[in-house]
């Protein structure tokens, strides 16, 4: 009776669990991938920020400045150091593709070098895939391996399935055994250690299967030698670790019901916000 009551009760209480439409990637609390607007003809004699970034993901040449998000920690490290204030926070967390190259971006002095008409449809590319067809419609399971990880990633993946998150209601379930995943989640550069385990995770699952590179390690290696996967993966979410909230929408726009484009929105931020 009183668990009844409890029930009753409940029912009058705000809801806690995340409205996914009221988010769109940018996070005031979060530090985010660095954007730059600055001048290249400066940053060649300077390269401040190259000599100090701890995964070596910026490259300053003569005509222009590199940065692969893929192996960005978010640490701040090179807007700290920038005294042109050529470099900043922007608070973007969405980082993750279908496409390891689009999380790759080039700047000269006029901003981003990519137009909109030259951004690769990477989400596109991805709807011709098998494993598509059955998670657009199915959702799907996971089995993760930690490959070498700080474990940063479990704890998100953890707090992804709590009651603010959800990450259930989406369609997206943790199994034990890789018999029984059609995604396998790599975390982690992938250890010399773990390289075995990750091939027979994989060789036991059932066709379709895909691999989707969780975190900033598994995508690039961040601050380490990156392994081998048994296969590409199929999916890219970068972030040291991803947060939760990201790993939802990464999975959403992995499974074809939201629409989001790395590079078309992040451009379309810049636009804005510089
Ligand atoms: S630290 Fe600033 S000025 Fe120096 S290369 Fe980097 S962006 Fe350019
Ligand atoms: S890892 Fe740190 S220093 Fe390197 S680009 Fe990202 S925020 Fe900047």
């Amino acid at each position: 009776m009183i668990g009844f009551l409890q029930e009753i009760f409940n029912l009058f209480k705000p809801h806690v669990t995340l409205d996914l439409s009221k988010h769109n990637g940018l996070s005031a609390k979060a530090r985010g991938i660095p954007a730059y607007k600055g001048d290249i003809s400066i940053c060649v004699e300077c390269k401040s920020c190259e000599a100090i970034c701890p995964t070596h993901c910026i490259e300053v040449q003569s005509e222009k400045i590199s940065f692969d998000y893929g192996a960005c920690l978010q640490c701040s490290l090179c807007s700290d150091i920038c005294e042109n204030n050529s470099i900043f926070e922007s608070g973007f967390v969405d980082v993750y593709s279908a496409s390891r190259d689009d999380l790759k971006v080039n700047y000269n002095s006029s901003g981003i070098l990519e137009s909109s008409k030259d951004l690769p449809q990477a989400i596109g590319t991805l709807k011709e895939d098998t494993i598509y067809k059955l998670v657009h419609k199915n959702g799907f399971n996971f089995r993760e391996v930690c490959a070498g990880s700080n474990t940063g990633v479990e704890w998100e993946i953890g707090a992804s399935f709590n009651n603010v998150f959800d990450m259930e209601s989406i369609g997206v379930r943790v199994v034990a055994s890789p018999k029984h995943a059609d995604i396998l989640l790599v975390s982690g550069p992938i250890s010399e250690n773990m390289h075995h385990g990750l091939n027979v995770a994989w060789d036991s699952m059932a066709k379709p299967r895909a691999i989707i590179a969780m975190g900033t390690e598994a995508v690039s290696g961040g601050l380490w030698k990156h392994g081998i996967f048994p296969d590409t993966p199929k999916f890219w979410i970068a972030g040291d670790p991803p947060r939760p909230d990201v790993m939802v929408r990464a999975f959403l726009t992995f499974m074809g019901r939201r629409d989001f484009d790395f590079k078309v929105k992040w451009l379309e931020f810049l636009k804005q916000g510089t």
